[in-house]
């Protein structure tokens, strides 16, 4: 089932002064998750603020419409809160890596899209009582008579079209970067709806507290999304100016992409992350697709490992030396920072090794201290082979190739031993549970080998994960 590779030294790197990211401080998880609960409690008194108590009293009309302006208020935090999420603020990328932020967006959107829906229905119900109309011309009423309501139907359009488009049978259907270039209307959703909350929402002007609320939570949403998004990358661009150095052919269908720039020592990135790329090759140039460091930046280069997945990952093969690239990023915590312990079990299937083999080049750990188990179907999908006896010889990485294809419901090749994969993991490492775990590969095969290494006893906070599907 396995080998162990010793082997020669075959590419030597010598890490330079390299700038890296400062670890997120211990606090940013609970002072970000307190004050995401402390806006929802916040909303809530002020609706309660606003005589939300009497008009419930009143019934009718009124209690309806009370419960759609509380529906209404939760629903414009949460959209904020899911703007936040990605809007990449390096410090919350850190602490909770991409593919995490990207499931919190994904139920966080669920829930405010659907509250959207209540607070609509209700709101159009409590006006229609009290007013003793029918819901149609209550609606129409609504629509073109209350000021911010035309954009409001708008945002709900936007909104509808990014539901609809994120579905997961639509979504298939779709190429990613449509579904993403549809997805960006979800701000225009955001954007549009708030003239109907400052000019009707009877929650959000009547008092200083519930304006300074709201305009700090738009001002700190948007200026996070300009600087982090737009502001910061231009910079980082402008000011490295990346150009492709070599392409060398890994194994079939994979190529290694090496760059280098201006001052990348000063560019704050660390083994474990991604950036989204765009090389100026040509007509389609304007499409990213995220691939991780595949070595440490040394501070003078850098260099990604991409197996053809696609026309993006298909065209890195002829890209040609001298040409552009232009980044977003760094993204991703699967980074040194997440260590709790002195050993560290690294376990990749297929082009998973990508960032696991740049976790390799750090230097945190001693001879005996770092485990790597690779699977593959087969060995021709093997990568790194010589860099990674190298390792082994260097550094006493302990390398354990897997090969073979995965046995049904489980992580491990089918000629593996008959028993459980969590046991057949406390075979191989006995003390499995004082290691940290870094994982990364194909997302049906992580959930499985997730699974094994918690019932190996490896505690939840030990164990990492970069997933390469969204
Ligand atoms: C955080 C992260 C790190 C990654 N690192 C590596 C790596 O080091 N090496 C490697 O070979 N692959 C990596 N991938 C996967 C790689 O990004 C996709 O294989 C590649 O983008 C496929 O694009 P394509 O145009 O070739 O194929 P397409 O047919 O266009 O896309 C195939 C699938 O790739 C995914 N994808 C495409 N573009 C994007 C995008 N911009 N953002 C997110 N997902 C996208 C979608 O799920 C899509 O369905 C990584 C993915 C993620 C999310």
């Amino acid at each position: 089932m396995t080998r162990t590779e010793q082997g020669s030294l075959t590419r030597v790197r010598q890490p330079g002064p390299v700038r890296v990211p400062r670890d997120p401080h211990p606090s940013v998880r609970p002072v970000l998750g307190i004050a995401a609960w402390a806006s929802l409690a916040f909303v809530v008194l002020l609706w309660l603020h606003g005589g939300a108590l009497q008009d419930l009293a009143a019934g009718g009309g009124s209690a309806v419409t009370a419960a759609g302006r509380i529906t209404g208020l939760v629903a414009a935090d949460l959209l904020l809160i899911q703007v936040f999420l990605m809007a990449r603020v390096p410090w919350v990328e850190r602490t909770w890596g991409q593919d995490q932020l990207v499931r919190w967006h994904r139920w966080v959107g669920f829930i405010s899209f659907n509250l959207v829906l209540v607070h609509i229905a209700l709101v159009v119900l409590g006006y229609a009582t009290s007013d003793g109309k029918g819901i149609v011309s209550e609606t129409v009423d609504l629509v073109v008579t209350y000021p911010g309501m035309l954009l409001a139907v708008a945002s709900l359009g936007c909104m509808v079209a990014v539901v609809i488009t994120s579905l997961r049978a639509a979504r298939r259907r779709l190429r990613y970067e449509s579904w993403h270039l549809l997805h960006l209307y979800g701000y225009l959703g955001v954007g549009l709806a708030i003239p109907h909350q400052i000019w009707t929402g009877t929650d959000f002007i009547p008092n200083a507290a519930a304006r300074l609320f709201w305009w700090t939570s738009y001002v700190v949403c948007a200026g996070s999304v300009v600087l982090f998004r737009v502001g910061i990358p231009l910079w980082r661009n402008l000011r490295h100016r990346l150009v492709v150095s070599r392409v060398v052919v890994e194994g079939p269908g994979v190529v290694s992409v090496h760059l280098t720039g201006h001052r990348l020592d000063r560019l704050p990135v660390r083994a474990g992350q991604f950036f989204v790329w765009r090389f100026l090759d040509g007509p389609g140039w304007t499409r990213g697709n995220p691939y991780s460091l595949s070595a440490a930046p040394d501070g003078g280069s850098l260099r990604i490992t991409a197996k053809d997945a696609g026309d993006g990952s298909a065209r890195l093969a002829s890209l040609r030396p001298g040409t552009r690239a232009i980044i977003e990023g760094p993204y991703g915590g699967l980074t040194g920072a997440r260590r709790r312990r002195h050993r560290v079990l690294l376990i990749a299937g297929g082009i998973g090794i990508t960032p696991l083999r740049a976790l390799l080049d750090e230097p945190d750990y001693n001879r005996g201290e770092a485990v790597l188990l690779y699977r593959a179907r087969d060995a021709d999908e093997l990568v790194f082979r010589d860099e990674l006896a190298a390792l082994a010889e260097h550094r006493g990485v302990r390398v354990e190739y897997l090969i073979g294809p995965r046995a049904p419901g489980r992580w491990l090749p089918g000629t593996a031993p008959k028993v459980s994969d969590a046991t057949l993991l406390r075979r191989l490492l006995p003390d499995v549970a004082s290691y940290d775990v870094f994982l990364c590969g194909p997302s049906p095969w992580m959930t499985t080998v997730q699974a094994s290494v918690l019932q190996a006893g490896v505690p939840a906070d030990q164990v990492h994960v970069e997933r390469f599907d969204w």
